[in-house]
């Protein structure tokens, strides 16, 4: 990709009307540009590293033998009356009398539609179990929305269903979907801690959170420093200085991001939307269900939030926009054939290249691949001769390589 042609505009500063990292970055760099408080757009940039993680995060989900679907924002009042939500989430839910009059919201989650749809499909115990994902839209009012990515009032998320025969399997297939979301996690660069929450609207039990230590987190977590233990402070038993429940060690509070949340839903929504199967003697049952959230568009906020320093933002390899930023500061608006063959080889082996073509001064060009965050940088100049100086993002050295050493390098760190 020529970054001449790339549908981008780096700012000199970052936006005045945002006070979150992530936001104040992202819009710097040109990842997305906000279009009102919570509303986002994403710029090829941005876009790009969104989709690397809804890779990551389909894949996960593909196998652990779940299917894709997609389910409407646009929901009918009656559907939602049926477990009562619509008074329930009135709050954030937005809701609306439309052209005809009829009262119409916009989803905030998925639990009654799926749960309607499966009560068509599901019949016998044979048809389970079953899991379906989605990864689509949802909207919430969310009176403050100033953490840039992390809290949208129009965000995507990643919602799975599960459909199970009794509590048991459903508590299997609970446990391999926790550890999806455990790769995924480390997949994409963050180290989350599962921890013990609020079951919400959705269980009157507990339910698990996925949570990245951060500051610009908005949840207080109390957390084991070894790992063994760590509960939201909303349903927290233990306080900061406690002895861990676990192995004695003394227990500290912090601030998290909720990356993910998963809930046993037992048969709260099959029984109310007639989500029913019959066992081998003829009997019918509710089915079990579980829901699991994960927010892709939070998560690259929450990547940016733990990864930056005071230039831009760090990638993580498995989610930058493009592997390669080739900085070439000799560059008059063309690429130079011997580049272009370079391009080409790292294309080949399943690299990609923003190139920065750019007639400009060579400090607008440094500066902005240090915002953009792209992990290997390469320059060219007039000191650099036939050779290539390689940097990685976040490391201080640079070095002079051959192209051949360079190529390989490169190939080796994503491999
Ligand atoms: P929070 O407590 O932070 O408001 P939540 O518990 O209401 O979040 P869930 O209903 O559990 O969120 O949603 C599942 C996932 O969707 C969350 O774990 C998070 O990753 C993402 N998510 C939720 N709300 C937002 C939002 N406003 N903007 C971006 N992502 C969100
Ligand atoms: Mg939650």
């Amino acid at each position: 990709m020529l970054f001449s042609k790339l549908f981008v505009k780096t700012l000199r500063q970052p936006p005045k009307d945002e006070t979150s990292v992530n936001a104040r970055l992202l819009e710097q760099a040109g990842f997305v540009k906000k279009m009102m408080s919570g509303v986002y757009a994403y710029l090829p940039l941005g876009y790009r590293v969104l989709q690397n993680i809804m890779s990551v995060i389909r894949e996960e989900m593909n196998a652990l033998g779940a299917q894709e679907i997609y389910m409407p924002a646009l929901q009918s009042k009656e559907l939602w009356e049926k477990t009562n939500r619509w008074k329930e989430l009135s709050d954030i839910m937005y809701q609306f009398s439309d052209h005809s009059k009829r009262e119409v919201g916009l989803a905030t989650t998925h639990e009654e539609v799926i749960a309607y749809i499966a009560a068509n499909i599901i019949g016998s115990y044979r048809d389970l179990p079953m899991a379906v994902y989605q990864i689509q839209d949802k909207f919430r009012y969310e009176p403050r929305a100033k953490s840039g990515l992390i809290r949208g009032r129009e965000f995507s998320m990643k919602d799975l269903y599960s459909f199970h025969a009794d509590q048991n399997d459903c508590d299997i297939f609970y446990e391999r979907v926790a550890k999806a979301y455990g790769n995924i996690f480390s997949r994409v660069g963050v180290t989350a801690y599962k921890i013990e929450a609020s079951g919400g609207s959705f269980s009157k039990s507990f339910s698990h959170e996925f949570q990245v230590i951060s500051d610009a987190g908005e949840d207080k977590l109390i957390l084991c420093p070894k790992g063994d233990f760590a509960q939201n402070v909303e349903v927290a038993k233990h306080k900061d200085g406690d002895p861990c429940p676990v192995c004695g060690d003394t227990l500290t509070a912090v601030k998290g991001i909720e990356v993910g949340n998963i809930f046993k839903l037992g048969t709260k929504f099959s029984e109310k939307l007639g989500a029913s199967y019959v066992d081998s003697q003829g009997k019918a049952h509710p089915a079990v269900m579980a829901s699991y959230g994960i927010g892709p568009g939070r998560l690259m906020g929450t990547i940016v939030e733990v990864s930056h320093d005071d230039r831009g933002m760090i990638w993580p390899r498995a989610v930058t926009p493009y592997h390669v930023h080739w900085c070439d500061l000799l560059s008059d608006g063309t690429v130079p054939p011997k580049h272009a063959k370079i391009i080409n080889r790292l294309e080949e082996s399943g690299l990609s290249v923003l190139y920065d073509d750019r007639d400009g001064a060579p400090g607008v060009k440094l500066h902005d691949a240090d915002l953009i965050g792209i992990p290997v940088r390469l320059v060219t100049s007039k000191k650099t001769g036939d050779m290539i100086e390689v940097t990685y993002r976040g490391a201080s050295q640079s070095a002079l390589h051959s192209v051949e050493t360079a190529v390989k390098e490169i190939t080796k760190f994503y491999a």
